[in-house]
């Protein structure tokens, strides 16, 4: 059974003889709600790393007001057992006291448009609070690598900007994004749609993937790649569009009339009240 820890104090009591002998530890940051994506990030720490630490927390301060915090799934036990299976050592599941011990707030904020575009526009705090939290599990567990996934691709950007100006020593590990059979990418929140909007969610795979196949056959026009997204997927009634946005990697750098490859092409979109998002990387 994996072991779980719920304090900074016994996490690195644990890891300090570890680290002694040289071993190398990988980090896993989640907010729980482990699914297939989660376990592909774990694997793949558990194969490059001695020590896997998972933590579990879902980070108040990445929550708008509005958002959906208490809500959001907590199923720890289930959790420990996905960890257990991908091949993880240990979870690190603090309380946001634990985390947050001060009535004032510290925060590392990574500033300009990299925060402000695609999700920054509608969750104005949201990536501070990501690099709050990240910067604090970077100090408490100091791994060799920390794992992420493309399937949130600003805070990739956003991650690597604050690793190189804050001069973290380790090494971001970043993995595809994991899908299900129909497409659809995994996501803890995908528990919150009905049937009829899981299989109309469907859309947002099937159009980038589209999109992509435009881009290479020479389609590289920034508004046609947009606006043919956008129809695509307002073709399904139930999608209500956030935003279809296109930047230039790395960095997320603006795009004048023609898309360069390597570009990242992104989504959101409601259906319900659940909000997802996806993305593909044009190259
Ligand atoms: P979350 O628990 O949603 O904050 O996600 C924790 C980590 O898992 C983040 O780095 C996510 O990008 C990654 N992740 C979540 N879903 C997927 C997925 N479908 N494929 C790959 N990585 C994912």
């Amino acid at each position: 059974m994996t072991q779980c820890f719920h304090t900074v104090k016994e996490l690195r009591d644990y890891l300090k003889p570890l680290k002694a002998q040289g071993k190398t530890v990988g980090l896993v940051p989640t907010m729980g709600a482990l699914h297939q994506g989660h376990a592909t990030l774990i694997s793949n720490s558990a194969k490059e790393n001695d020590i896997t630490v998972v933590s579990v927390f879902v980070n108040p301060t990445q929550f708008g007001p509005n958002e959906d915090f208490d809500a959001y799934p907590r199923t720890l036990d289930a959790d420990l057992e996905v960890v257990a299976k991908a091949g993880g050592d240990v979870v690190f599941a603090p309380s946001p006291k634990e985390m947050y011990p001060s009535a004032d707030d510290t925060w590392v904020e990574v500033t300009g448009n990299i925060t402000k575009v695609l999700c920054g526009k509608t969750r104005p705090i949201h990536f501070r609070g990501v690099t709050t939290v990240v910067s604090k599990l970077f100090n408490i567990v100091g791994p060799t690598r920390a794992y992420f996934g493309q399937k949130d691709a600003q805070q990739v950007e956003v991650l690597r900007r604050m690793v190189k100006d804050m001069f973290f020593d380790l090494e971001l590990r970043i993995v595809p994004i994991v899908r299900e059979d129909s497409g659809l990418a995994r996501s803890s929140r995908n528990t919150y749609l009905s049937a009829e909007e899981k299989s109309a969610a469907v859309v947002l795979s099937k159009t980038l993937k589209r999109a992509l196949e435009k881009f290479k056959s020479g389609c590289t026009n920034l508004n046609d790649v947009i606006s043919f997204t956008k129809t695509e997927i307002a073709k399904e009634p139930l999608a209500n569009i956030e935003y279809v946005e296109c930047y230039g990697l790395p960095g997320l750098y603006e795009l004048k009339e023609e898309i360069t490859a390597p570009a990242l092409l992104a989504v959101a979109v409601r259906f319900g009240t659940t909000r997802l998002i996806d993305n593909i990387i044009l190259e």
